[in-house]
């Protein structure tokens, strides 16, 4: 291999390096849901899951956004911009663009018959990241309408205290599932998962689009 030809592929591995940032936690959480999951239901979730993250990718474009990068954590996907000052609306469409594309895909699959474990895929990763809870995108779709409408401060208080509030019931829930119902505990370690995202986005004025 030439010498120019090695220089591009650092060049290249670099900028994967800068743009995409994996954090170990991602590694663990993936690693996790293999194991006590289906593979080829993860890989259809998967998919879903890029699919979603194109459509706020598609929307970054269209209001003139530049990706910092892409992290990928315990807490899933995290798109980082350059630019910061959006309107409350644009942050209303980057946040609802990649449930619209689930959408989007549930509604071509039950059209033209694809694969139901394509649709289910999209079906409940589009519900489940518009439930009102940060960091979902319903939760920032939220705040950035209340803050719109109201006051952003005021906004971000009722926003974190109902994402705590859901995060506690899904959680509840889980637990009588597991230990009434002899279930498996995947609701449980949602809804902790929902609890812990909660708290560590305390910081709503910079939240990434997940
Ligand atoms: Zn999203």
């Amino acid at each position: 291999m030439g010498l120019i030809a090695r220089q591009l592929i650092r060049f290249r591995s670099c900028m994967i390096r800068n743009k995409l940032r994996i954090s170990p936690g991602f590694v663990l959480v993936l690693s996790f849901a293999a194991y006590f999951g289906d593979p080829v239901v993860l890989g259809w979730v998967l998919l879903a899951a890029v699919l979603h993250e194109g459509g706020h990718l598609l929307a970054a474009k269209g209001i003139g956004l530049s990706v910092r990068h892409l992290a990928l954590d315990f807490t899933g996907a995290n798109l980082d911009f350059y630019r910061k000052t959006t309107s409350y609306a644009q942050d209303l469409l980057l946040c609802l663009s990649g449930p619209a594309v689930n959408f989007f895909f549930v509604t071509l699959s039950v059209l033209f018959h694809w694969n139901p474990l394509f649709l289910a895929a999209h079906l409940l990763l589009g519900i489940f990241n518009l439930m009102p809870i940060i960091p979902l995108d319903g939760g920032k779709a939220l705040y950035a309408f209340l803050s719109g409408v109201w006051n952003p401060f005021l906004a971000g208080r009722v926003l974190s205290v109902l994402s705590v509030l859901i995060a506690v019931g899904v959680s509840l829930s889980g637990l009588w599932v597991f230990l009434q119902l002899d279930g498996p505990p995947n609701l449980l370690l949602l809804g902790l998962w929902l609890l812990f995202s909660a708290l560590c986005s305390c910081n709503l004025h910079h939240f990434p689009i997940k």
